[in-house]
């Protein structure tokens, strides 16, 4: 791996708009080595003054804590809950040698702030005792990506991340904190990922795992995702090329979703792990006790 190159930042979350329950952002990172082929955030490198390669440089912020913290000792901080990582992996290969996230989880418990961490990596368990922490004190949801059962098909979509198996055994592991732990298995690739021999096995792992919830969500393709994945189609899997013109660009994609959420409903109640992560997280942090009304993708 390349050396990391610093960069430094005037603030260390960002509002984000959008349908989520939380709307705060903090990366540590630009770029992310796990290279995974279906990846929507390739186009923030488009905003650096050195751009580099998506997946080849990475950008590390060295005064993020310093920055957070004048973020959460602001008297107009809410202690709303922030998203570590809604962009790139905090706990991508570079930040086992840059350790920026033990400072930042350490003020997280200084002010007691809520947060999600989203991690394709089993480097987090070295900040277990961190999480464990925070999370007896207030809201803490430690989610892991998983799209496929399959190792040789996660090695040429996701090059950089762990196996599914290791990120299941490190959502085991955060199940004996306070922390609420999930799966995203997202995105679904057609004829890929969406078979019922991969749903069931990821299902089954993440029931075995003792996950709260598993979300599933479809694959969009726009701008330079859309070229990469189609790079990557043609390098592994040419004969699929037809079919995803037929979905992405002659519009076949609304007929192809609703078999697929009648086949992910079935195999959901089988499993009995639901997509419900709101209900948890609106108790918590914002007291509401109402029961959360969710679609099968939510
Ligand atoms: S882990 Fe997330 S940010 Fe990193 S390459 Fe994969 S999809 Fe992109």
């Amino acid at each position: 791996m390349k050396a990391c190159i610093p960069i430094r930042c005037n603030t260390a979350c960002t509002y984000v708009k959008g349908g989520f329950p939380y709307h705060w952002d903090l990366n540590v990172y630009r770029g992310c080595t796990h290279d995974c082929k279906y990846c929507y955030a390739r186009y923030s490198h488009r905003y650096l003054q050195e751009k580099g390669e998506f997946a080849g440089d990475i950008f590390v912020k060295t005064n993020i804590a310093e920055a957070l913290e004048r973020q959460l000792r602001n008297p107009k901080w809410d202690k709303s809950v922030i998203n570590l990582g809604g962009v790139t992996d905090s706990y991508q290969e570079a930040e086992a040698v840059e350790k920026q996230m033990p400072a930042i989880l350490r003020l997280m418990i200084r002010y007691n702030n809520p947060i999600i961490i989203s991690t394709k990596s089993d480097l987090i368990l070295r900040d277990f005792d961190l999480i464990d922490e925070l999370s007896q004190k207030t809201y803490v949801n430690i989610a892991s990506t998983v799209t496929t059962a399959n190792e040789d098909l996660q090695r040429k979509l996701e090059p950089g991340a762990v196996s599914p198996k290791r990120r299941f055994m490190m959502l085991k592991e955060f199940g004996k904190t306070k922390a609420s732990t999930g799966v995203h298995m997202m995105p679904l690739l057609p004829y890929l990922t969406d078979g019922e021999g991969n749903l069931n096995g990821v299902f089954s792992q993440a029931k075995d795992a003792g996950v709260d919830y598993l979300l599933p969500g479809l694959l969009y393709l726009r701008g330079e995702t859309k070229q990469v994945f189609y790079q990557f189609l043609q390098k592994e899997y040419p004969n699929l090329i037809a079919e995803y013109r037929k979905l992405y660009q002659n519009g076949g994609l609304k007929e192809y979703r609703k078999p697929l959420y009648e086949k992910l409903g079935i195999i959901r109640e089988k499993y009995q792990v639901f997509a419900d992560y709101k209900s948890r997280l609106n108790r918590e942090v914002f007291g509401k006790n109402e029961p959360v009304q969710l679609s099968l993708f939510d």
